[in-house]
């Protein structure tokens, strides 16, 4: 067991690592792994699921509780620290009685609240760190609640980890990042450590670093990311997997950027956020602009009885926005989210024109 986790990622250098596999398969795999891990990297946590929440039936749904001691093994033999998940009550008596030091609820459990409950209620009073995926949907709350089930139940050494939200068919993530969640968190409990997981993020190899370089852009704290000896043979996730190898490439191969600024720094950016801060009141006024002439159109539609909205004359306007995204280097995207923003305030100018009694 360990004193306290937000400690120990609060004074290791960023990022902190949890690496390992995603199952456990065998204890020749669980410690050959880690001992490479160990030997390669400054990783601190090994992980590995003993307990897998599958999709489908008939999938490999972990070895079981005769992983465990393989997985404390591999921790005695290399330093690391151990963890692995749990989603109900004798999974947390097993784990902790084998003697892993932190547990995680994954992210299919995190969704409901009664497994939670149940968790929090067999943790009660434990001096054990407890890491919380967010659930599989986009719902801060849910995450939040989660911690806090747990925070009632005397668990204090609390972490989250991100690892995105569930979508159907999406041709780069296997979940999606939705980045203003975890910032959202970050901001409503600054005291949790944020780890992201590129592994189920990304779910492929060749996605891990720019999900991973963008957590730490975001001043995440630390990142899991799926090891294995032979990921391409893995029983669980083999697409998303590297080697230890690969998991030191990845690691070298990121910017680690500082969060606080220089005087230097400070000063030279100021020079630059006030032009942008110009620019902003420029735009500003030149929106505000607009919105006078919008008024002048609603008032002339209401003399007139026309309705505030012209389908095809509103089509007409983004399209002449859209042709011009080359020469604006803006996407489509971001047209047509300004647009919608401009069109959404200009018919509620309109409306209240026309209708000022309701
Ligand atoms: C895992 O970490 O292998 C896992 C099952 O994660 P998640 O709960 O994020 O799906
Ligand atoms: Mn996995």
């Amino acid at each position: 067991m360990i004193d306290k986790l937000t400690d120990l990622i609060t004074q290791t250098t960023k990022p902190f690592v949890i690496a390992g596999p995603c199952s456990a398969e065998s204890e020749q795999q669980v410690i050959s792994v880690a001992k490479e891990i160990a030997l390669k990297t400054n990783t601190r946590v090994l992980r590995a699921g003993i307990w897998k929440p599958r999709t489908r039936p008939d999938s490999f749904e972990g070895v079981g509780a005769i992983g465990l001691p393989w997985l404390v093994k591999a921790g005695k033999e290399t330093g690391l620290l151990t963890t692995t998940e749990v989603a109900n009550a004798k999974h947390v008596e097993q784990a902790l009685k084998a003697g892993v030091d932190i547990l995680w609820i994954g992210a299919r459990t995190t969704v409901n609240p009664f497994a939670v409950q149940e968790i929090a209620d067999v943790l009660e009073g434990a001096a054990v760190p407890v890491m919380v995926k967010n659930p599989i949907n986009p719902d801060l709350m849910l995450w939040i609640g989660a911690l806090e089930r747990l925070q009632k139940a005397g668990i204090t050494d609390l972490t989250a980890i991100h690892r995105g939200f569930s979508i159907y068919n999406h041709p780069k993530y296997r979940n999606l990042p939705n980045w203003e969640i975890p910032i959202a968190l970050r901001e409503q409990r600054p005291d949790i450590k944020l780890i992201c997981d590129p592994s189920h993020i990304s779910g492929r190899r060749d996605g891990l670093l720019s999900v991973a370089q963008k957590a730490l852009d975001l001043n995440f704290d630390g990142l899991m990311i799926e090891t294995h000896p032979n990921p391409e043979y893995a029983w669980s996730d083999a697409q998303q997997q590297v080697t230890p190898n690969g998991l030191k490439e990845l690691l070298t191969s990121l910017v680690l950027r500082q969060e606080e600024l220089t005087a230097d720094a400070l000063s030279i950016m100021e020079v630059m956020r006030d032009k942008i801060g110009g620019l902003d009141d420029e735009i500003f006024e030149l929106l505000t602009a607009r919105m006078k002439l919008s008024e002048e159109v609603g008032n002339y539609k209401r003399e007139n009885d026309i309705t505030i909205l012209q389908q095809e004359h509103w089509r007409k306007v983004i399209a002449q926005r859209l042709e011009k995204s080359d020469d604006y280097d803006l996407t489509n995207k971001f047209i047509r989210d300004i647009m919608d923003a401009i069109h959404q305030e200009s018919i509620r100018k309109q409306t209240k024109i026309m209708n000022p009694g309701i």
